[in-house]
């Protein structure tokens, strides 16, 4: 068990959803009314949130700044009471590079707290009006990407995961979705249905369906080359899954008798 820190300073790292505002949860919209410096991630979190942000609060779009100037800025304050609020995109433990601030956090003894956000794969399957765990068709859901400038550990390849023919849902690949699909025939077949979700949640929000056989076809000529997700597997034909047990009238448990 770590001790608690007892700073006045107080960083929260706050998932902010993935672009809607209405998916912001209370306890984040609450932080944000109160910090007096907002450090968001402006190349994915929707700007508008600044518009909860007090009149007199500092923001600061960490888009264009790399991590140590992310940290001067919360050192700066490291001996004020001030609230920061470090806004990033979804669910700050997908992707979020949260990992190493709040390591930085620990070594600086400031006080921080972590805010869950939904994810942009909730998103998408929102969007999709789609169940990622059907029983008897896929009861697993693996959340992945392509290596890039980070690397993925060689036993996570792509190419091997497809193998498991779970539910697939790929972030950060969308611009390799020629390599993706070639990773992905080791494992499903040809006509497994894949779907790629832009934006999802926001206005703008487009869905592109197709099979691994042509799916990379139509996602170079809609020119998507980022803010997508790319979702793999059976569960997509929502179809061959038997009804959960869990509402089955036969089937008792701790809160239901038969
Ligand atoms: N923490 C974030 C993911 C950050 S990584 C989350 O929980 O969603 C950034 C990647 O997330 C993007 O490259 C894209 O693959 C995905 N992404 C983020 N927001 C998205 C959205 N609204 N619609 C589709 N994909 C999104």
């Amino acid at each position: 068990m770590r001790k608690p820190i007892k700073s006045f300073l107080k960083v929260y790292f706050i998932g902010a959803g993935p672009g809607d505002l209405e998916l912001l949860t209370l306890k984040a919209a609450k932080i944000i009314r109160k910090a007096d410096v907002i450090i968001y991630a402006g190349s994915l979190v929707n700007k508008d949130i600044l518009k909860f942000a007090k009149k007199l609060a500092v923001s600061y779009d960490s888009a264009k700044m790399n991590l140590e100037e992310v940290l001067g800025i919360i050192e700066k304050e490291k001996f004020t009471k001030k609230i920061i609020a470090r806004l990033h995109t979804g669910d700050p433990c997908i992707y979020g590079a949260i990992q190493e601030q709040m390591d930085w956090c620990e070594k600086e003894k400031i006080d921080y707290e972590v805010v869950p956000g939904v994810s942009s794969y909730q998103a998408a399957a929102a969007s999709l009006r789609q169940e990622f765990t059907l029983p008897g068709v896929s009861q697993t859901v693996i959340l992945t990407r392509l290596s890039g400038r980070t690397k993925v550990p060689p036993k996570e390849d792509l190419a091997k995961l497809a193998k498991i023919r779970a539910t697939l849902v790929i972030f950060l690949s969308v611009q390799d979705i020629g390599r993706v699909v070639k990773k992905l025939k080791c494992g499903y077949a040809n006509d497994t249905p894949v779907v790629v979700v832009v934006k999802a949640s926001w206005p703008d929000e487009r869905k592109i369906y197709g099979t691994l056989a042509d799916i990379a076809k139509k996602v170079k000529a809609a020119g998507i080359k980022r803010q997508a997700l790319i979702i793999v597997g059976e569960v997509l034909r929502k179809k061959g899954y038997q009804p959960s047990r869990l509402y089955d009238k036969n089937f008792a448990h701790g809160f239901r008798q038969v």
